[in-house]
Parts: C-alpha cells; sequence; structure tokens
C-alpha cells in the first residue's frame, strides 16, 4: 500500500528530499503539482529530476476528497458538502463578492463548544480535519468555480484554534504563491475566544488576521450563550487581545451576532460599546441566521438599524454590518451542519 501524498506536512516532505539529497525548494514545486495544478499524478510532476519522480510515485499516491453535493444560493454564494476518505463530510461555502472570491472553511467535522445560536455546535462533534483536508476545501471549490480565491475565512464547522497546529500548516500553505497565493491578512481565524490559541496565534511570523465571536459583552450572558466564556472570561479575553494587538499591531474583528431579545438591551449595548472601545478592533454586527436547531428569532430591519446606529454613534471605531450570503441554501455563518444530518 503507497501512502497518499497530499497527507505529508512540509517537515515530512523535508525529511524525504534530504534523504534523496533534494534540495528544501522542491517543496514548494511539489506543492505547486498538488495545490497549485491540482495534478494526481507523481509521473507528471515534471519539473522534479526523473530519478525521484519515479522513487516518489513507487511510495506515494494522490487520493482526494470528493464533492457529495453542491447548492447555488440565488444571491451567487455556493455551499459545497466535501466528503473525506473515512466518509466524515464537512461544508466549504463560497462567496462571491465585488472585487473578491472567498471560501469560507471548515476546521472541524462538528465542534465541541456548543454555542447555543449555532447549528455546528448543537449537534455535536467528531474530530479535528488534517490541514490537507482544510486545504482540500479551498481546491475543490477554487477548480469548480474556476476563478483564483482572494480570501479565506475559518468561519465554517469547527473551532479553529481547537486544531491549532493543522490550521496553521493549512493557512501557511495558503499563502504560499506557488499553491493559492492568498495573502495572509486575507486569511481569517476566526474563535470564539481560546486564549491559548491565541497567545500562540501571536506568536507566528504571518500577519493572519484574527476575528473572535464576542456575541456578548456581559459574562453571565455569554456564559450562556457560549459555555466555552467559563472557562476563557471576558476580562481575561480583554488583556490577551490587548497583548496580541501590541505584539502583532493588528486591529482585531468582533463579530457579534444581534439576536432579538437576547442580547439587543441598552445593558447590553453599553457593554459591548465599553468592552470594544477598549481593544483597537472593528465591530462586525451580524443578524442572526435561523436554523432549525435552535428557537431563536431573526431581527427585524428596525432592529438592527437601531442597534447600528447607537454602535456608529458611540463605538470609536468602525462598525460594520454583515448580511450573511446563503441564507437560502442554509450556508451562511452558523448553518453548517450536515455531517449529522448525513448520519441519521
Ligand atoms: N468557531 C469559530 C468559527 C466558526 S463559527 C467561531 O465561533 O468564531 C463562524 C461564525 O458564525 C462565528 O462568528 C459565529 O459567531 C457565527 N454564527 C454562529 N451561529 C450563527 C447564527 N445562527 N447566525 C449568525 N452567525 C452565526
Ligand atoms: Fe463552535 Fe463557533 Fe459554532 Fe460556537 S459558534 S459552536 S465555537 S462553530
Amino acid at each position: 500500500m503507497t501512502e497518499n501524498l497530499i497527507k505529508l506536512k512540509p517537515s515530512e516532505l523535508y525529511e524525504i528530499l534530504a534523504e534523496s539529497n533534494e534540495s528544501p525548494y522542491r517543496i514548494r514545486q511539489i506543492h505547486k503539482w498538488i495545490w497549485g495544478k491540482s495534478s494526481n499524478n507523481i509521473n507528471s510532476f515534471s519539473d522534479l529530476p526523473k530519478g525521484f519522480r519515479e522513487f516518489m510515485a513507487k511510495k506515494y499516491h494522490i487520493e482526494r476528497a470528493e464533492i457529495s453535493s453542491v447548492v447555488h444560493s440565488v444571491d451567487g454564494a455556493i455551499k459545497f458538502l466535501i466528503k473525506f476518505e473515512n466518509l466524515d463530510q464537512v461544508e466549504a461555502v463560497f462567496i462571491p463578492e465585488e472585487g473578491r472570491n472567498t471560501v469560507c472553511v471548515s476546521s472541524q467535522v462538528g465542534c465541541p463548544l456548543k454555542c447555543t445560536f449555532c447549528a455546528t455546535g448543537s449537534l455535536g462533534y467528531r474530530r479535528n480535519l488534517g490541514f490537507f483536508e482544510i486545504l482540500e476545501q479551498v481546491r475543490i471549490v477554487r477548480d469548480y468555480v474556476k476563478t483564483r480565491i482572494t480570501n479565506v475565512v475559518f468561519m465554517g464547522m469547527g473551532e479553529p484554534l481547537l486544531n491549532y497546529s493543522e490550521v496553521v500548516e493549512a493557512a501557511r500553505i495558503l499563502n504560499d504563491s506557488s499553491t493559492f497565493g492568498v495573502g495572509s491578512r486575507k486569511i481569517t481565524i476566526s474563535t470564539s475566544g481560546i486564549i491559548p490559541g491565541i497567545r500562540k496565534l501571536e506568536n507566528e511570523p504571518e500577519q493572519f488576521k484574527l476575528a473572535v465571536s464576542l456575541n456578548s459583552a456581559v459574562q453571565g450572558k455569554r456564559e450562556k450563550l457560549m459555555p466555552v466564556a467559563k472557562k476563557f472570561p471576558l476580562e481575561e479575553l480583554k488583556k490577551v487581545l490587548m497583548e496580541y494587538y501590541e505584539k502583532k499591531r493588528r486591529w482585531i474583528t468582533f463579530e457579534y451576532i444581534l439576536i432579538p431579545e437576547v442580547n439587543d438591551s441598552h445593558e447590553d449595548l453599553e457593554a459591548l460599546i465599553d468592552y470594544t472601545n477598549a481593544i483597537p478592533s472593528k465591530l462586525n454586527l451580524i443578524p442572526y441566521n435561523p436554523h432549525p436547531y435552535a428557537t431563536f428569532r431573526a431581527p427585524t430591519d428596525q432592529e438592527i438599524e437601531y442597534f447600528l446606529k447607537k454602535l456608529r454613534r458611540y463605538i470609536k471605531r468602525a462598525v460594520t454590518l454583515r448580511k450573511s450570503k446563503g441564507q437560502d441554501i442554509q450556508g451562511a455563518c452558523g448553518q453548517l451542519a450536515y455531517f449529522v444530518k448525513s448520519k441519521e
């Protein structure tokens, strides 16, 4: 049995190259064929020396993830259900916008954190994805839409900072011009606030963008919405985010899902303003996207307008409104929940 070449980390390729007296720059050549050109035939890696290519083809093969289904939204978003070797499935979403093409990727099969408003969280957790399974999502989407991918957001299924090393490995390869060439500043890692992960990320040389799902700046309320907040409380999170900013000099993006009667009171607004004003950040307001796994309702246009107007008056920095694309195909933020359905 030969091994699947796409599973080899750069460090493993490095070892193999060293043993064959080949230069490490060949890692990028191999990546160009695997990720840049989607080649499935090691013998066609034409810029590798013939002998080395033949040696590799004897020991390795290439096996890809597959598309299980594709659903097109009326607004241009496309949702992909992607199946891996062991039959686990995750969702990835293509979001075309003026001047950019974003892929929203999953980092885990399900999510262990069980935020009450999130479809993924309400359905449980199976496992972390490997770096190559994250890259496969972007590759499959790129090849399907036949356009260059300019942005990648880790906002699909799962908590990326609970799968730290695979996520960062994938982000690094995405960034390489021989593969996808997505700028590091255009790769967003969105977290529910996993403090050890944020601390590690601040020491990485790349300028990946950090987004933090806040959803409430009131500790007790945040704990109810996001149980992980008990472990990583708001005050400690604030300190860590300040340190992150000091080190990286990059603004943090806070995400706040607006859920009527849950986190839209006067007290919620004041807490949110105080919290975000203390940290160099931008705030992204996301109207709650309804789905069958929670009983919350979506805010009306008036409710969104009211909250947004108040925020814009009192928040020092930028406040944006994100109208998620793909709602009609259950492909918007927090609506991804396919894998359990497939088990039933
Ligand atoms: N686990 C990470 C990344 C995946 S969740 C995180 O929590 O940040 C991606 C985004 O979807 C988060 O910002 C989350 O707050 C948001 N989200 C979850 N459920 C949602 C819903 N029902 N409506 C709108 N946004 C939702
Ligand atoms: Fe997990 Fe993020 Fe969903 Fe929370 S919002 S359950 S952390 S995917």
